[in-house]
């Protein structure tokens, strides 16, 4: 059997005020002709990075909506975990590609997990590509299956896309956050399109006072009385936290009493993190005013909340993004925020009007002393921001995308209640 993950419980009742008119409402009528459905989502990790985040919301959401719904996590080991970070890399443009013992190794691992997967169900959701090619050992059946892709597929190694293709072709859906995820390939099912959500009651984002905020950051050591500028990433290239310490460097040069918080998780699935990890530190060089902190100084989420609702800006310079669940965190408590121009950030933040899009570390840097400067109409802007993220970024929104999809794959009339399709075989 597969690890199931204690997800707990959450009731849709509570979100009614935050969700949009009318939205409620639609959720209970797409729910309606599920109700006993049996769903599995099927996850690398239960820890670190925004599968799981979004997984700890919508699995006990789902089912608070009627539907069964569990999460497992497969079985893999460092080797297995090695290639998928190659994978994952290579997918989101990394020239390396795999090895023939490395496609072995995905093969083996995806086939063991395939062998431990047991039960009924009407929908498997399988998230990014470790668990891909478990697909590949099931019989066509009554059970539909979904690839729900997190990662920003815009310019992948089409060698390493290609050699996933055959396992992608066949689910019944895709599912991606933005249209240019979509690869081009005919053999690939309907593609549905939408982001992901954050859920603005867990501990990660409820509402945290200034007070309580800074009574959180000053134990690890923050001088609460000086700005703060933070990132909240994994250790991983693509997150370019190098970039932040340049930034923050050029800040300090005008603002020498700033201080840079670098708050990452170690994800279980990710052996690369401990190297980037050390590079970080050591890029950082000593420099006291700058924090690098991670799950191992016991940070969890209502740290990472205290950080950000602490911060007088929060950076996201991701070189590339799927999404980037770290932005709508920062806006949904109305901070000023900067991102990298790329990927999912761009759905986020409207440059110059509810955040800053940066192509490098200086422009990083820049638009953070502009923040510093003008604090009043940095936080009018984040305000907007947060309007921004309540319409379009929170989990009532993503279970109803959910729903509809779960409807359109049996069939039934979902008039009224669209989301965005790309060519279908089905
Ligand atoms: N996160 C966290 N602690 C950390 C680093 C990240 O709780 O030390 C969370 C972060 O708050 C966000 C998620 O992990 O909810 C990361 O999601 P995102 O979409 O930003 O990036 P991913 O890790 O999926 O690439």
């Amino acid at each position: 059997m597969l690890q199931q993950v204690n997800v707990g419980h959450k009731s849709l009742r509570d979100y009614a005020t935050l969700a949009t008119r009318g939205l409620m409402e639609q959720i209970r009528e797409l729910a309606e002709p599920l109700a006993g459905k049996r769903v599995l989502h099927l996850s690398a990790t239960a820890f670190g990075g925004g599968v799981a985040e979004i997984n700890y919301t919508l699995v006990p959401l789902m089912s608070d909506a009627g539907l069964e719904t569990e999460w497992r996590i497969i079985h893999g080991e460092d080797e297995f975990f090695e290639v998928t970070k190659t994978i994952h890399n290579a997918l989101q443009g990394s020239p390396q590609g795999l090895s023939e013992e490395q496609e072995e190794t995905f093969r083996r691992y995806n086939e063991l997990n395939a062998g431990r997967l047991e039960g009924e169900y009407d929908f498997i959701i399988v998230h990014d590509p470790q668990p891909a090619a478990v697909r590949e050992h099931f019989a066509d059946s009554d059970t539909r299956w979904i690839w729900r892709c997190h990662i920003d597929l815009s310019t992948p190694n089409e060698d390493v896309l290609g050699f996933l293709l055959p396992s992608l072709a066949r689910y019944d859906a895709t599912v991606f956050h933005r249209r240019e995820y979509v690869p081009q390939a005919e053999e690939l099912p309907m593609a549905a399109i939408w982001p992901p959500a954050i859920d603005p009651l867990a501990p990660k984002n409820m509402a945290l006072s200034a007070e309580d905020a800074s009574y959180i950051v000053d134990q690890f050591g923050i001088d609460v009385t000086r700005p703060l500028i933070t990132q909240v990433s994994r250790f991983d290239p693509w997150k370019d936290p190098l970039g932040v310490i340049d930034a923050y460097r050029l800040v300090k040069e005008t603002h020498p009493e700033v201080q840079l918080a670098l708050v990452g998780s170690m994800a279980h699935d990710d052996p690369e993190g401990w190297d980037f990890y050390n590079q970080t530190v050591s890029y950082a060089g000593g420099d006291p005013d700058v924090y690098i902190l991670s799950n191992l100084n016991n940070i969890g989420a209502v740290e990472v909340n205290a950080f950000q609702v602490h911060s007088a800006a929060v950076l996201q310079k991701s070189i590339r993004e799927g999404f980037g669940l770290t932005v709508s965190e920062a806006l949904w408590k109305a901070r000023p925020t900067v991102g990298g121009r790329v990927g999912g950030i761009v759905d986020q933040v409207e440059d110059g009007v509810t955040g800053w899009l940066v192509d490098s570390a200086t422009e990083c840097g820049e638009d953070c002393i502009r923040i510093l400067s003008d604090p009043g109409t940095a936080r009018e802007m984040a305000l907007r921001g947060k309007e921004h993220v309540r319409r379009n970024f929170l989990t009532p929104r993503l279970l109803r995308d959910w729903l509809v999809l779960f409807n359109r794959l049996l069939g039934n009339d979902t008039a009224g209640a669209e989301i965005a399709t790309v060519a279908a075989r089905v």
